[in-house]
């Protein structure tokens, strides 16, 4: 196997800015039990949208095919996630496929919960090692409102404590803040949190692909976050424990845990992003911000060895000078851009 820093090709797996390719998502599915009003508004995703057919989804087999070719470039950290991934038959026997794979250092999955009551236990005995759950809100009624659906938030909660008995250590949780729909949820998130002795990371409110509506006037800055928790619960600045992670880490002064906040809006940190997508048709993507994807799916069913696709990835990658956070602005408004669902947050 070539090290790490010279793929197939000679030259280091850099792009155009330098950076390094280290994390993985991959996406198994574009469906979705949920309809989150910030990611598949159930006024436009409804009971007739066309979702990806079976047959164009990339097989658990494909898919684990590329996470190998993908770990010599550099990636050690590979994420599950779609649409919900939980929703896709026989996820363990995925996770277990991955688990096997050397070279991956941290398997992880990100769900929005509803499921984990009855998956916790099978995704850890595959191998699954720590996951991450999404939950706006503590309060049911708010929680109904964000999903789209009125899933109960007990259901999420008793997913969570699931993940816990079954060993999946840390439980981190995701929150997406949303003005004027649950920033009065973050501090009774953070409080809970505390008791619980799980971390929680904000996220500010991205304007990923078209579908939401987004408004910069929607977005709670990260700031804003770390003030409203740190006037009950006085915080302090943690150093980041690797280079590009997003999440900007606070902990607690009385030494009662830590929290997150991923300022992509306010604060970018495209300079250090090292992660690629690949979505559940097999595109593969270098940034949230998309237009279109790279066709990894044509190669896989059409007989390319592992080393010309990797060749591809590499190409794909030493080309890319994705930075779109850093550039937001009027111009990019109007860019046509990939949902979130369909590359996996
Ligand atoms: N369905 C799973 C879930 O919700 O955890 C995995 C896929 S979801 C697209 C991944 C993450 O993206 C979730 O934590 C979700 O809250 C976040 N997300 C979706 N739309 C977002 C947006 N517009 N801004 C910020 N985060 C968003
Ligand atoms: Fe589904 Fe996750 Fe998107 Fe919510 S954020 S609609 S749970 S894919
Ligand atoms: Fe990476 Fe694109 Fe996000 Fe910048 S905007 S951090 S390049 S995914």
């Amino acid at each position: 196997m070539p090290p790490m820093d010279a793929p197939p090709g000679g030259a280091p797996a850099r792009d155009l800015l330098g950076r390094r390719l280290h994390d993985l998502r991959i996406s198994v599915t574009d469906r979705c039990n949920f309809r989150c009003v910030y990611c598949m508004p159930a006024e436009i995703f409804g009971a007739d949208f066309a979702f990806v057919p079976r047959a164009e989804l990339l097989s658990y087999e494909e898919s684990a095919r590329l996470v190998r070719i993908f770990v010599p470039l550099g990636v050690e950290k590979v994420r599950i996630t779609g649409g919900e991934p939980l929703v896709r038959r026989d996820l363990p026997d995925f996770v277990a496929m991955l688990s096997a794979i050397p070279g991956v250092r941290d398997l992880t999955l990100t769900t929005n919960g509803a499921a984990l009551r009855r998956l916790a236990g099978p995704l850890a005995d595959a191998g699954l090692r720590r996951i991450t759950v999404s939950l706006d809100s503590l309060d049911p009624e708010v929680f109904a409102r964000m999903n789209g659906i009125g899933f109960p938030v007990s259901r999420v909660l008793e997913g969570i404590d699931a993940a816990r008995e079954a060993g999946l250590a840390p439980v981190k949780v995701n929150t997406v803040v949303r003005r004027g729909l649950n920033d009065a949820s973050v501090l009774p998130l953070a409080r809970w949190a505390r008791e619980a002795g799980l971390t929680v990371r904000f996220i500010e409110y991205m304007d990923v692909g078209q579908a939401n509506g987004w408004r910069l006037d929607d977005v709670v800055p990260a700031s804003e976050i770390v003030d409203t928790i740190g006037r009950e619960f006085p915080l302090e600045p943690v150093a980041p424990a690797y280079r590009g992670e997003v999440a900007d880490r606070w902990r607690y002064v009385d030494g009662g845990g830590e929290i997150g906040v991923i300022a992509s809006v306010t604060e970018p940190f495209c300079g250090d992003c090292s992660r690629a997508r690949v979505s559940a048709v097999g595109e593969l993507y270098t940034c949230l911000f998309g237009t279109h994807g790279h066709d990894l799916r044509s190669l896989l069913r059409g007989g390319a060895t592992d080393d010309e696709i990797r060749a591809s990835i590499v190409e794909v990658w030493r080309g890319r000078a994705d930075r779109y956070s850093e550039i937001r602005s009027d111009e990019t408004e109007g860019l046509p851009r990939v949902e979130m669902f369909a590359i996996g947050g």
